[in-house]
């Protein structure tokens, strides 16, 4: 047994649920067992690096290098678009961006982005798979809102999501 898995005396295993950067679904169980002050810190949970034993959070997010098998399916046919608040500024290269998103959560094909974005936007929409849309273009865009539309929980909403991509490709 490694030694990464000895339990906690105060938390046990010392549960966390992950929630996908991405969609914010809850993904995957991972259990910490004892995690020490210092690596807990570095995890970004606290900041009391002597304490020996720290209770982990119910939730963590590991950010957008792990998104959860839904996205990964999604981002293979198509670019998450997320709507985020006007004026939201773009973040260094480098920095993971963390806009105050508004709700609304779409996925569109590739055609659609390359027919509707500049080539500069729309190289570094097809690497990433992802949109931050300020919601003022978001609502030019005519993309839905809301949890119906907004959040899908499985490929048949990806569907209705590209259905209605292609309504506007008619318009
Ligand atoms: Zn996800």
């Amino acid at each position: 047994m490694s030694k990464a898995t000895y339990l906690s005396k105060k938390h046990g295993v010392n549960p966390s649920i992950t929630q996908c950067w991405y969609c914010g679904k809850d993904d995957a169980l991972v259990l910490f067992g004892r995690v020490g002050g210092q690596r807990a810190a570095d995890m970004g949970w606290g900041n009391n690096p002597t304490e020996y034993d720290v209770e982990a959070p119910r939730k963590i997010c590991c950010g957008p290098e792990y998104p959860c098998p839904d996205c990964v399916a999604l981002m293979e046919k198509g670019i998450i678009f997320i709507s985020v608040r006007d004026g939201e500024e773009k973040p260094e290269k480098g920095v993971i961006p963390n806009p105050y998103r508004t709700g609304g959560w779409s996925v569109l094909s590739e055609e659609y982005v390359i027919r509707t974005f500049t080539p500069d936007i729309v190289e570094e929409m097809l690497t990433s798979r992802l949109a931050f849309v300020e919601d003022k273009v978001w609502d030019e865009l005519g993309l839905p809102r809301g949890k119906v539309h907004g959040v899908p929980g499985s490929m048949e909403e990806y569907v209705e999501i590209h259905k209605n991509d292609e309504a506007e490709a008619i318009a």
